[in-house]
């Protein structure tokens, strides 16, 4: 387990939140864990102070599951302790960025209750004056650690680059995603460091249940409004070519959270890094992708891109399209997008949504195991599912009764496996 975590003494207890959503602990009950539906008792290894500029969430029409310390089976929590009779709500930690869950919080949802909007739900409980949560850092890169950001120079340099660049859409774009939706990786374009998004595509051709920036099911909201132009070679141009220039450890990436998918406009993305090519040599150009298209790939490999990251929720086709719900693709064509990468030379991160319980399974294990080895991508980001959990395993009708190892034993064994694979969160400079 990475060296920086620092597990309690001894086992937290449940936390809840009142009909006013304020947090309370309650001793009587330890805090407990969910893993695909599973209800467990973390172990004090699983456990991490709650990491600096995590948010918690109070969760409507969903009790808090405990466990009773005496007979060691899981309680629910039906109204406040302290005010008999009155409502309470379940509490999930939505961590910062770089930590990686082990473990989802413990609740039972009620009838009619509302579908959780799109957030990871980690376990969170208290100890020693303090919440802890069940996970590890899986990045000890700092580039969106809260610490690092201050929003008085980042409304300055954003301001002043907006004026610089009031002709390119694309910067004026970012300035919303900045200081409207305050993305990390926007601010840091504004702050002329590590890594700037270069987002391009109002479309897609999958229609991912969990999609953050197109909700069509009405069951809950998108988390940002998709980009709506796309923008020209030379506005692409303009900013990728000053930042992979002037920044510290520079990376420029295709594929943001505010769009669809990059490679449906490939044609743009390809002039776009010959012309950033002819000018400079410097830093990572990346293109975040759910890889439909491998001739695409190939295109903008020979183009110039450094770094392919590949979306995925998981490495079986059945899931894979459970969630996907993919327009003329399939997880082959994924699977050859990442060969057509490698053969090219270029860099592969799989970018790996974490469910505990779906992705720590054996069916699941296996399936990755073989990706891994058939494909040889070269790095894991070990991502948590911003999805609410229960809807997810509906949707690609995961069963509850599958077995699962553990997330700490998954890490454990992954690294085994595959010592020379890469572990992370965040796209590397390969350059
Ligand atoms: S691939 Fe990305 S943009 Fe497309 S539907 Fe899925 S999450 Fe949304």
């Amino acid at each position: 387990m990475p060296q920086n975590s620092k597990h309690p003494a001894g086992q937290p207890t449940l936390v809840f939140a009142d009909a006013k959503g304020s947090i309370t602990d309650f001793p009587a009950l330890l805090m407990a864990g969910m893993s695909a539906g599973q209800f467990q008792l973390p172990q004090r290894e699983d456990f991490i102070p709650l990491p600096e500029g995590s948010e918690l969430f109070v969760l409507p029409g969903r009790l808090p599951v405990g466990y009773d310390p005496d007979s060691g089976e899981p309680l629910l929590l039906e109204d406040d302790p302290y005010r008999p009779g009155e409502p309470i709500q379940a509490v999930a930690a939505f961590m910062s960025p770089a930590h990686t869950a082990v473990l989802n919080s413990a609740y039972q949802t009620q009838e009619k209750a509302p579908h959780l909007p799109l957030f990871a739900y980690t376990a969170v409980g208290w100890y020693d004056d303090r919440f802890w949560t069940t996970a590890f850092r899986s990045d000890f890169d700092i580039r969106q650690d809260t610490s690092q950001f201050n929003q008085t120079v980042i409304n300055d340099r954003t301001k002043k680059k907006l004026k610089q660049y009031r002709n390119n859409r694309l910067v004026q774009h970012l300035g919303k995603c900045c200081l409207t939706y305050a993305c990390p990786a926007a601010r840091n374009y504004f702050l002329g460091r590590w890594e700037a998004p270069l987002p391009t595509s109002p479309v897609c051709n999958a229609r991912c249940v969990g999609c953050i920036s197109l909700q069509s099911s009405g069951k809950c909201s998108a988390t940002q409004d998709r980009i709506r132009f796309v923008p020209t070679p030379t506005e692409i141009a303009e900013i990728a070519i000053a930042h992979l220039e002037h920044a510290e450890r520079a990376i420029v990436s295709f594929g943001q959270g505010c769009e669809g998918e990059p490679l449906l406009q490939a044609d743009t993305i390809e002039k776009a890094i010959a012309m950033i090519r002819k000018k400079t040599d410097q830093g990572t150009i990346n293109l975040n992708s759910n890889a439909s298209l491998p001739q695409a790939v190939k295109r903008l490999s020979a183009a110039g891109l450094d770094s392919l990251r590949v979306s995925i929720n998981s490495a079986q086709t059945h899931y894979h399209s459970g969630y996907y719900r993919p327009q003329n693709f399939s997880l082959a064509d994924v699977l050859e997008s990442i060969q057509v990468m490698k053969e090219s030379g270029g860099f592969v991160s799989l970018n790996y949504f974490i469910l505990p319980g779906v992705t720590d399974s054996a069916e699941e294990y296996a399936a990755l195991r073989h990706l891994l080895q058939t494909y040889q991508p070269d790095r894991i980001q070990l991502r948590n599912l911003n999805m609410d959990p229960e809807w997810y395993l509906r949707s690609i009708k995961f069963s509850t009764e599958t077995p699962a190892m553990g997330m700490r034993q998954w890490l454990e064994k992954i690294k085994e496996e595959f010592p020379e694979l890469q572990l992370g969160y965040y796209n590397p400079a390969i350059r």
